[in-house]
């Protein structure tokens, strides 16, 4: 069976496969903004994007899948971070972007083939926009800005679906000045020493120095490194409308071909019903579940545990799921080894032609559409199914290459699991010390220390820690 994913544009399930002659799949996943640390729900694109590169490359081949996958390293955002902190911006993204990969590599994700940035591709960029300004698809403004002009592109809206009218409501927050069109939106921003510090760069033929617009930088990127068509384009579902409608109308007026062949759209990471975010201050990052107890392995187990094209409610109820899921992976993996070794002298991450196994169903579900829930729920059915010893040489082989497509390490360190009644203890001593009820704190603070963890409060929040044995 092929791997079927969602198309956005489409909208409906299509198969994934090579377009180019060399039979490479060409990916791209739009990457972080790094101006501050990416949360758990940033990372649930970036998981989900690591799992459908692992499917990937078990379907065409590790050396025929190139992933791309960029770093957002001038744009709004990070410009307005190095004015609040007086810090010059390289500085500023080099600290996140060390952030990101140290968080990535401990979720067990695999880096992309190149990682391009915005600001080392420059050229790139202004060559891309002065072949628009010659197409007549993009005019300089008056103080030096270029921008794309949608009346130019027809199909304009296609992968969004929106319409004119709604069109001109969505933009008109935008920066609406210097516009021919309310829908127009920036290639090239113009200096504005106001707000820029010493951020810019010499602009296109006819346009004044400045810096790019957000959305052109993929467009630039993707040609460079991947071409001119792409087989699958992905993000997180904001992205869809402007920043992806934008790209395909930069690239398919620059290219005069096809962008990409695939749409592929994650739905967001909720906390209380409202999408975790950064602006909301309402998130999580890797080092702040950490910090409670839990383990990296776990975040990416919890993140998996949805659908990825429907929104995932975040509890640290799922923390302990995640983590107690692990514990049962790991007694099974076990009993997989012993077997493995029973039946055949042969590493049992071997991924050689394994005969039919009942794990077979986790990958089956990952292609699928990419069904996470079904692929570990079938993961445990197997594994009840087994349970009784009648575990066979292709079962382990099968469980091994389930657990790597969905990059679950079993053999990561531990640091500690919180139990789920020292966590309800913790919580209710939390909650009566926010009302101010210190005796009632107390005598909970007790109880935790008697069954062995200690608290350590700072004003917003706590951390469990296990005491140490006299
Ligand atoms: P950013 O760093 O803001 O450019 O976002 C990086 C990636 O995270 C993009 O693909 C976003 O679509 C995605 N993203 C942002 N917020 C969430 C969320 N709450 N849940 C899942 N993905 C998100
Ligand atoms: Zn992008």
């Amino acid at each position: 069976m092929p791997i079927q994913l969602f198309d956005s544009l489409e909208r409906k399930l299509k198969s994934l496969a090579p377009s180019h002659t060399d039979g490479v799949f060409r990916f791209y996943n739009c990457g972080p903004t790094v101006y501050a640390p990416a949360h758990i729900g940033n990372f649930r694109t970036f998981v989900v994007n690591d799992v459908l590169r692992r499917l990937l490359e078990l379907e065409f081949g590790a050396d025929k899948v190139k992933h791309v996958r960029n770093l957002t390293d001038v744009d709004d955002r990070t410009i307005g971070q190095t004015q609040k902190e007086k810090r010059p911006l390289a500085e500023i993204t080099k600290k996140w972007t060390d952030k990101f990969h140290a968080d990535s590599d401990a979720l067990n994700c695999l880096r992309p083939h190149v990682e391009p940035t915005a600001t080392g591709h420059i050229r790139e960029q202004v060559d891309m926009i002065e072949v628009l300004i010659e197409n007549g698809n993009a005019y300089r403004a008056p103080d030096g800005s270029v921008y794309f002009k949608i009346a130019s592109f027809p199909e304009y809206g296609a992968l969004s679906r929106i319409k004119e009218r709604e069109l001109k409501v969505t933009n008109s927050a935008f920066d609406a000045d210097h516009k021919d069109d309310i829908g127009d939106f920036a290639l090239w921003k113009a200096y504005k020493p106001e707000e820029d510090g010493d951020v810019q760069w010499p602009g296109p033929r006819t346009a004044a120095a400045g810096r790019p617009g957000w959305h052109i930088e993929c467009s630039a990127m993707i040609k460079k490194h991947l071409g001119e068509t792409i087989d699958l384009h992905t993000g997180g579902v904001d992205l869809l409308f402007p920043h992806h409608e934008n790209e395909i109308a930069q690239s398919q007026c620059c290219n005069g071909t096809t962008f990409a062949r695939h749409w592929y759209h994650s739905e967001h990471l909720l906390v209380d019903g409202t999408t975790m975010s950064k602006s909301k201050g309402n998130y999580y990052t890797l080092s702040d579940l950490v910090e409670k107890g839990y383990s990296p392995m776990a975040v990416r187990y919890a993140l998996l545990m949805g659908h990825p094209r429907k929104q995932l409610n975040f509890t640290l109820e799922s923390m302990h799921a995640a983590e107690s899921a692990l514990g049962t992976l790991r007694k099974a993996w076990a009993r997989f080894a012993t077997t493995a070794s029973a039946t055949a002298n042969k590493p049992l991450a071997a991924q050689d032609s394994a005969p039919v196994s009942r794990l077979d169903r986790v990958i089956d579900a990952l292609r699928d559409d990419l069904n996470t829930p079904a692929a570990l729920g079938g993961l445990f059915t197997a594994m009840n199914e087994i349970s009784d010893g009648t575990a066979t040489f292709a079962d382990s082989v099968a469980f091994g290459r389930a657990l790597s497509i969905l990059g679950i390490d079993l053999s990561e360190k531990q640091n500690f699991s919180i139990p789920m009644e020292i966590f309800a203890l913790a919580e209710k001593r939390w909650a009566a010390k926010q009302a101010k009820d210190f005796a009632a704190a107390d005598t909970l603070r007790k109880e935790l220390a008697t069954a062995g963890w200690s608290m350590l409060d700072s004003k917003t929040d706590y951390k469990l820690e296990p005491l140490k044995k006299a």
